[in-house]
């Protein structure tokens, strides 16, 4: 028998909970040779999704719950739910069935297997999403795989099947700044990707703005990848040799024409505030991974338990 550890983060999602259990629970049911573990992590929600869990825990001693003391993001309540998972297989999957339960026995099938030491499952398609979020995303895929090492497969989702011994390289990154989908990627071993269409939630709306997407992805971008800091480096190279071009240029005309009439204050100035967005921008660039530093050396927990079954 496979204990299947199943991590789900879960922030205002009173209505998806019940729903969500007994549609995987369902699955799992013929699903003969696992025993499941559930972990619950309640992200600080302000609705009644504790109260839901709890609930289900009393029916099913295999349901397990963190509730954190505040709103950690999902990436924190991922982290403390593999922390916790005891499973020798877990899954990460999201309350709002976006992530189809159907899935699980495919995904368990293909790792027992053993070719693969993780499943993971990919949209192939945004349907339900707006046009300009979708491209944004496609944007970022396109942008992050060029300028990082750390290859991120476009529209792959957070759900997926590990190995105990993937989750435990997960886990020895301890990252404050933690972005999932470099960090599965970043810990390498083989994953199979699942493809299928997209599915909307059951229940509930998602908190993902696309500002806070795109907050999100330039984070992501910063924590896998060191190329916008040699952006700034070069754009400072370029500028630097622009500049002792315009010198020599100057001093050649001083010597071939001595009286020569000032003229060109409008293209100085343009010139001077060109290279001071040029500095503010390398500036803000360095303050974002600095900023990254802070909050590392800092040292604080990943997130705050309050209660924990
Ligand atoms: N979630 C969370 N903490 C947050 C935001 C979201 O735990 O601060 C959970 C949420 O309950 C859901 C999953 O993360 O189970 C994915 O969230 P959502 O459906 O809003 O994102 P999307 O599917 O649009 O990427
Ligand atoms: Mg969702």
């Amino acid at each position: 028998m496979d204990k299947l550890s199943i991590v789900v983060p879960c922030y205002n999602e009173e209505e998806s909970i019940p729903i969500f259990y007994s549609a995987v629970s369902k699955v799992l049911a013929k699903m003969s040779k696992v025993v499941p573990e559930y972990w619950f992590i309640n992200d600080g929600s302000s609705d009644h999704s504790l109260n839901e869990i709890k609930t289900i825990s009393e029916s099913d001693r295999n349901v397990h719950y963190i509730s954190f003391s505040r709103n950690f993001g999902k990436e924190a309540a991922i982290y403390a739910g593999l922390q916790s998972a005891i499973g020798n297989y877990v899954v990460v999957m999201d309350v709002d069935l976006q992530d189809p339960p159907s899935f699980l026995p495919k995904m368990y099938e293909l790792i027992k297997s053993g070719k693969y030491d993780s499943v993971g499952c990919r949209r192939i398609d945004r349907t339900g999403e707006s046009k300009f979020k979708s491209f944004l995303s496609d944007k970022f895929y396109s942008i992050i795989n060029k300028i990082s090492k750390t290859q991120i497969v476009a529209g792959a989702r957070d759900y997926r099947m590990m190995t105990r011994q993937m989750v435990n390289a997960v886990l020895s990154m301890k990252e404050y700044s933690r972005f999932s989908k470099g960090i599965f990627s970043w810990v390498g071993f083989k994953t199979k990707y699942i493809e299928y269409h997209n599915v909307e939630r059951v229940a509930g709306e998602t908190d993902w703005t696309t500002w806070k997407l795109f907050k999100y992805a330039m984070s992501g971008i910063a924590d896998f990848s060191q190329a916008p800091l040699n952006l700034a480096m070069w754009i400072g190279i370029f500028s630097f040799a622009l500049s002792l071009i315009g010198i020599i240029f100057i001093i050649i005309r001083k010597i071939i024409n001595p009286f020569s009439s000032v003229f060109g204050w409008a293209s100085l100035v343009s010139v001077i505030l060109l290279i001071g967005g040029l500095q503010l921008l390398c500036i803000g660039i360095i303050g974002r991974y600095i900023g990254k530093i802070y909050l590392q050396v800092k040292n604080r927990p990943i997130y705050i338990v309050k209660e924990k079954k």
